[in-house]
């Protein structure tokens, strides 16, 4: 199934402003919202799907990254064994503070029976470094990963042999407190996060041993990650929930997974395409030949025609790079030079010599010898 463009999601035009942004994203979230639309599933995806379109636009990195590679930048490649997309629905309550300023939620918030905070782990960064072979196949990486884990001894929970709670007293469970406050408006009220229990509703009577009360602790997980064909250096994936894990059973953070690409020695990238410079000697160029050039997998022949001037490229199609975003696969271009000997033998001199009073020898381009210009505007326009 193909991702719905994010602008076109929120109905904005790419260059709409941050105040724009949460404007669209307010009025969506009002007209789906799970409280007005009860069992609707319709409903709910665009709710969802709203609330992952205005996370990655209002993130100025993310949406920079999207702007560039599309869904495929912030981990939303169809098919690319990323959890891009995953945002559950406590992480799209949890962003309403900032969208919604604190105030019940349209009338409807209140309805929802206080929500209890949950906690978040935080995200985490690792570079992963990649050879040309492995972006033009997409791999497979184990990477062992330092981080916040579940606690085994209280599996999560902070609480001393899995369960001595008590219900906060401060906001009897619900998490937060409520104030009414008189201004300008009229009555108002306010919500904030309970002191006592820090939002969670509840206090852990018997605090776990082992990771006193949090629930984590620290350690390492060997995470297989999936990266798809055709990444490039700089590029971000994100994994969904192997971050670090959140306390007292909350929603894990991301593993976001920044690519590096090891330069190969002798094929250049731009793009998609693969560029390699290649000299040939001066009879061959006159006489032709087979040169063998490196690929990606090994090596190719290309037939160099008898009379081909220096300069010319030379288009191995499809043996360049996948594009990420499955937009077809790149070229080989092969930029043939001529070696021009710079040491003669007095024999050779002579034989050079005769050359030169022959008309043969006269540089004689034609419309078909293209310049150094037209074949630039060919390579881009191609
Ligand atoms: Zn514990
Ligand atoms: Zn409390």
């Amino acid at each position: 199934m193909s991702k719905r463009d994010y602008y076109e999601v929120l109905g904005v035009d790419k260059n709409a402003t941050a105040e724009q942004l949460k404007k669209a994203y307010r009025k969506k979230a009002i007209q789906y919202h799970p409280d007005k639309n009860p069992g609707d599933a319709n409903a709910e995806e665009k709710f969802k799907e709203a609330a992952e379109a205005y996370e990655v636009l209002n993130n100025p990195d993310k949406r920079a990254r999207y702007d560039q590679y599309g869904h495929a930048g912030v981990g939303g490649a169809a098919g690319s064994g990323f959890g891009g997309g995953g945002m559950n629905m406590e992480d799209i309550f949890s962003q309403f503070g900032d969208i919604f300023g604190g105030f019940g939620f349209g009338g409807s918030g209140q309805s929802r029976g206080g929500r209890r905070r949950v906690n978040r782990g935080s995200n985490l960064r690792v570079r992963v470094k990649l050879n040309l072979k492995e972006i033009a196949h997409g791999t497979e990486k184990k990477i062992k990963v330092n981080k916040y884990i579940s606690c085994d001894s209280c599996h999560g929970s902070g609480a001393e042999g899995g369960g001595s709670y008590t219900t906060c007293s401060t906001c009897h469970g619900t998490g937060h407190i409520t104030r009414v406050q008189q201004t300008f408006l009229g009555q108002m009220q306010t919500q904030s996060v309970c002191p006592s229990c820090g939002g969670e509703g509840k206090i852990i009577t018997n605090k776990c041993k082992k990771c006193a009360g949090n629930g984590i602790v620290k350690g390492e997980e060997v995470i297989t990650i999936n990266i798809p064909a055709g990444v490039e250096d700089g590029m971000q994936l994100s994994v969904s929930g192997k971050g670090n894990a959140a306390a007292r059973g909350g929603i894990n953070g991301d593993l976001i997974v920044v690519i590096e690409e090891i330069p190969h020695n002798d094929l250049k990238r731009d793009g998609t395409n693969l560029l390699y410079d290649h000299y040939i000697s001066f009879p061959d160029a006159v006489l032709g030949t087979t040169i063998e050039i490196p690929t990606v997998d090994g090596k190719a022949k290309v037939k160099i025609p008898a009379g081909t001037q220096g300069g010319k490229v030379f288009r191995l199609r499809g043996k360049g790079l996948p594009s990420v975003e499955f937009h077809g696969v790149g070229d080989l271009l092969v930029n043939i030079n001529i070696w021009t000997p710079q040491k003669l033998s007095n024999e050779e001199i002579a034989i050079m010599e005769r050359f030169k009073n022959s008309p043969n020898f006269d540089p004689k381009p034609t419309s078909k010898d293209k310049s150094f210009f037209d074949r630039m505007r060919d390579y881009f326009h191609n």
